[in-house]
């Protein structure tokens, strides 16, 4: 019988949507994609090369979506160009903007289908948080996305597409004509101009500078559609993050890790949140599949990590759930035994409407981070970003969607075997 929670993820990524005017769009096409399909449109074979790295550098690197403002192209090679391919963006259904600075958006794609993306600004860094599906086949109890239906994959260009849209909202692409080196105007305050343009067009004057794929939905189910995106993410002559500012949190699935440490190479975190195979069964239902010793014991063997790139370990502070002293020393025994370069990020859980649980008190929270700092193990309590708006980690979900045919069937033998009371 299938396990109530554990459906098999989608197998193969969903091929990209054709678009209804025929043309392709280019962004989320590897190089080697793009310069196939400029053979296809007619490009000659021997030019194909040096327009893709042409046309990627006006894409990734400018920001630009108009053919006609690639200069360094003939004017007839851009209108073959804009005859055979489209440079797009996800659709903004819905932008909100929290008291603590914290900007989500509610993507629509070409298919109606949505996902939200998330930015978090900080003093010393920007981080985005970007969606891999939408929805999600797991269903971990204390997450709003769990509730959802897996609708489908995203495909690469949904995925880098979530990046362009924040580098658009940011302003963050150097201006069109200007001298390189300087930035596009940035329109962040309340006044109805322009800002003069300022800072300079490198990782230390960028507001996005993190990427953490957090939002909804599994990246490992999603895995070449991940690997994709994130190749082109960190193509040097594009957007170029580089690989340690990309941590990529995956609720553990086993088979797949060594393959995103060798293949992706971005930092890697973990969904643990319980130490009892217990507590971890109810709460993160995968571990009924991928126990915590073989989870771990992937971790171990995690290529990417070492002690100046250590494994997160996320852990959401449930009251009375996986809160306890106990549990903090069993995380420690548990880091040691597997001899993890690893780091603790305690979450206080993030309500959202209809959750079974609570948040733990703050007094527990900070005794929980003391025994395992005590440990030897740095466990700082992450702040809640984005509260108000529901942006913050695990209140992410798409309006349209209603409950999953996994999660129906687990409330209802919850019920049955009498687990759920009256009121
Ligand atoms: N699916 C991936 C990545 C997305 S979730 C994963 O599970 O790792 C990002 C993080 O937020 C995960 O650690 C997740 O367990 C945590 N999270 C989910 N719901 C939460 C909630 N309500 N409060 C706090 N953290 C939550
Ligand atoms: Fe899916 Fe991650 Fe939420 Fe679990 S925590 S339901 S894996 S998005």
């Amino acid at each position: 019988m299938q396990i109530p929670g554990l459906i098999d993820p989608v197998p193969v990524p969903r091929a990209v949507t054709a678009r209804a005017d025929g043309r392709t769009a280019i962004v989320g096409l590897t190089r080697p994609e793009l310069i196939a399909a400029l053979v296809v449109a007619g490009i000659p074979d021997k030019a194909a090369k040096m327009r893709a790295a042409q046309v990627w550098h006006w894409v990734y690197n400018r920001g630009v979506v108009n053919f006609d403002l690639m200069a360094n192209i003939a004017k007839d090679t851009r209108a073959v160009l804009a005859e055979h391919f489209v440079v797009g963006r996800p659709e903004i259904a819905q932008a909100q903007v929290s008291t603590d600075g914290t900007r989500k958006w509610l993507l629509r794609f070409d298919d109606g289908n949505e996902a939200e993306c998330v930015f978090i600004p900080d003093a010393d860094r920007g981080t985005l948080c970007v969606s891999a599906q939408v929805g999600c086949t797991l269903n971990c109890r204390f997450c709003f996305t769990g509730t959802m239906k897996l609708v489908r994959n995203l495909t690469p260009g949904e995925i880098v597409g979530q990046v362009m849209l924040a580098r658009d909202a940011l302003g963050e692409w150097p201006a069109v004509g200007a001298k390189p080196g300087v930035v596009a105007a940035r329109d962040d305050d309340d006044d109805d101009e322009d800002d003069a343009p300022r800072g300079n067009y490198s990782v230390e004057g960028r507001m996005l500078t993190n990427i953490v794929m957090m939002g909804m939905g599994e990246p490992l189910y999603n895995f070449e559609s991940v690997k994709a995106a994130l190749g082109i993410v960190m193509d040097a002559t594009g957007l170029g993050l580089s690989k340690r500012r990309i941590t990529l949190s995956t609720s553990g699935v086993v088979p797949m890790m060594a393959r995103a440490g060798e293949e992706i190479g971005v930092n890697l975190a973990v969904s643990l949140h319980a130490v009892t195979k217990e507590v971890r069964d109810e709460i993160v239902p995968i571990n009924k599949r991928y126990g915590i010793d073989e989870l771990l014991g992937a971790c171990a063997a995690y290529p990417a990590a070492n002690n100046a790139r250590r494994i997160t370990f996320e852990y959401v502070m449930l009251k009375d759930k996986n809160d306890s002293d106990d549990d903090a020393r069993e995380l420690v025994r548990l880091i040691r035994k597997y001899r993890l370069p690893a780091k603790v990020n305690l979450i206080p859980f993030n309500p959202w409407p209809g959750s079974d649980y609570l948040c733990s008190d703050p007094e527990r929270i900070a005794r929980f981070s003391e025994i395992v700092f005590r440990g030897g193990i740095s466990a700082p309590v992450r702040r809640p970003r984005g509260r108000d708006i529901m942006a913050a980690c695990g209140q992410l979900k798409s309006a349209s969607e209603k409950v999953s045919r996994a999660e129906l069937d687990r409330r209802s033998a919850e019920k049955e075997a009498g687990w759920v009371d009256a009121a």
